[in-house]
C-alpha cells in the first residue's frame, strides 16, 4: 500500500516537472533519463561530452523534459528522427543550461523543414522563425545542422532562434529568468548608447551587420558569439559579455 502511495507521488510529481523544474526531487530522487538510442547521440554532442558527470546527469534529465513538454511536426509529416529529438532539445537546454526556467513555456511546438522556406509572413525565405502569438518555431533542419556542424563561423540557427524565444519570454513573463534577462537586456541596450562603445563596434565589425537590424536580433546574435567565439568576444567587449553572460548564469566550466 505505502509502494503504491510512492509510486503515485513519484508519477505526479514527475509530471508536474514537465511544467517546473522541482529542484529538491531532481536532485535528491530522480532524473529523467533518455532511451539508449537516445543517449547514444547526446553522447556525441560535444557540450554534453565536457560537463562533469553531475551536470551530464541534469542536462539529460532537462532534454528528456524538454522532449516530452514539445511537440515536434516536420512540415511534410515526415517521421522525426531520434537525432532530431536529441539535438533540438540539447541546443535548447544548452542555451538555457544556467537558468532555473529551461521549459520555454513561450514555445509549443518546433515545425522542421528540410532546407530553407518561404514564409507565408512576407514572402522571404527563413531559416527559422519563431512565431509567438502560434508559439511555433520554424526551423530548417539542414541549416540547423550546419550552424551546429561549423563550430568558429558564428553562425548557429538553434542557438539564435532559441534566443528569440527566451527574449520574449522576458517581455511576458514574471520569472526570475524572464526578470533578469530583461534587466541585463536594459543595460545591453544602455552600453550600445555609449558613443565609444558605438565607435569601438564600428571599428571593429566584430558582430555582423545582421546584429544590428533589431534589438531582438541584437540579442540573438550575441547568444552566437557568445557559444562560438567566447574568449575575442570576453576580449573585445567585456561589460557587453558580462551583462550577457548574467542574462544565462553561464558557468565558465560550461563554456567549451
Ligand atoms: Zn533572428
Amino acid at each position: 500500500m505505502v509502494g503504491v502511495f510512492i509510486l503515485v507521488g513519484h508519477l505526479v510529481i514527475r509530471a508536474m516537472q514537465r511544467k517546473r523544474d522541482i529542484i529538491f526531487f531532481r536532485q535528491g530522487l530522480s532524473y529523467r533519463k533518455l532511451s539508449l538510442s537516445r543517449k547514444r547521440i547526446l553522447e556525441e554532442y560535444p557540450f554534453y561530452q565536457h560537463l562533469q558527470p553531475k551536470y551530464q546527469r541534469q542536462f539529460e534529465h532537462r532534454v528528456a523534459n524538454f522532449i516530452a513538454d514539445k511537440h515536434f511536426r516536420h512540415r511534410y509529416d515526415e517521421p522525426i528522427t531520434d537525432e532530431q529529438y536529441v539535438l533540438l532539445s540539447a541546443v535548447a537546454c544548452r542555451l538555457t543550461f544556467g537558468r532555473r526556467s529551461y521549459q520555454m513555456p513561450m514555445l509549443h511546438t518546433i515545425l522542421l523543414f528540410p532546407e530553407a522556406f518561404t514564409s507565408p509572413v512576407n514572402e522571404a525565405e527563413h531559416k527559422g522563425e519563431y512565431n509567438p502569438n502560434a508559439k511555433v518555431l520554424a526551423l530548417s533542419w539542414a541549416d540547423f545542422k550546419l550552424g551546429m556542424d561549423v563550430i568558429n563561423d558564428n553562425l548557429h540557427l538553434g542557438l539564435h532562434e532559441f534566443t528569440h524565444v527566451i527574449h520574449f519570454e522576458s517581455e511576458h513573463s514574471a520569472t526570475v529568468d524572464a526578470t533578469r534577462f530583461h534587466k541585463y537586456h536594459q543595460l545591453i541596450l544602455r552600453q550600445l548608447m555609449r558613443s565609444e562603445v558605438r565607435a569601438k563596434l564600428d571599428d571593429t565589425q566584430f558582430f555582423r551587420a545582421y546584429a544590428f537590424t533589431n534589438q531582438y536580433e541584437f540579442m540573438a546574435v550575441l547568444a552566437e558569439y557568445f557559444f562560438e567565439s567566447n574568449a575575442e568576444f570576453r576580449s573585445e567587449f567585456p561589460v557587453i559579455y558580462n551583462y550577457f553572460k548574467r542574462i544565462l548564469l553561464y558557468k565558465e566550466e560550461w563554456i567549451i
